[in-house]
C-alpha cells in the first residue's frame, strides 16, 4: 500500500491524499508536479527513476487506511541529482 507522504520533498508543499499534483518514484520519493517535472526534469534525485502521478485515495478508504503523516526532509541533494541526471537525461525511463 502506498504511504501517501504528506508533503513535497523538494519544496515542502503540502500534498494531501487527494492531491492531483503529487508525483512519486518507485520508492515513493514524493514531489509536487513542479519540482518533479521542472526542477528535477523527471529524474528522481535519490534513485534516478522517473515520476508518475500518485493516484488519489478515495475519502471512503482513508479512515481505515490513512495517509502517512510523517513529513520527510525537504531539500534536493543537488550532487546526487546531477549525477543521475547526467546519466539518465537522454534515456527513456523504461531503459534506465
Ligand atoms: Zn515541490
Ligand atoms: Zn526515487
Amino acid at each position: 500500500m502506498l504511504e501517501l507522504r504528506p508533503s513535497c520533498e523538494g519544496c515542502g508543499k503540502t500534498l494531501p491524499p487527494d492531491a492531483n499534483d503529487a508525483m512519486i518514484c518507485s520508492f515513493e520519493c514524493t514531489f509536487c508536479e513542479v519540482c518533479a517535472l521542472t526542477a528535477l526534469r523527471n529524474v528522481c534525485p535519490n534513485c534516478g527513476g522517473n515520476f508518475q502521478h500518485r493516484p488519489i485515495r478515495p475519502a471512503a478508504m482513508r479512515q481505515k487506511h490513512p495517509a502517512s503523516s510523517e513529513r520527510h526532509a525537504v531539500g534536493i541533494d543537488e550532487a546526487s541529482h546531477a549525477a543521475f541526471f547526467a546519466r539518465y537525461r537522454d534515456i527513456a525511463a523504461s531503459e534506465r
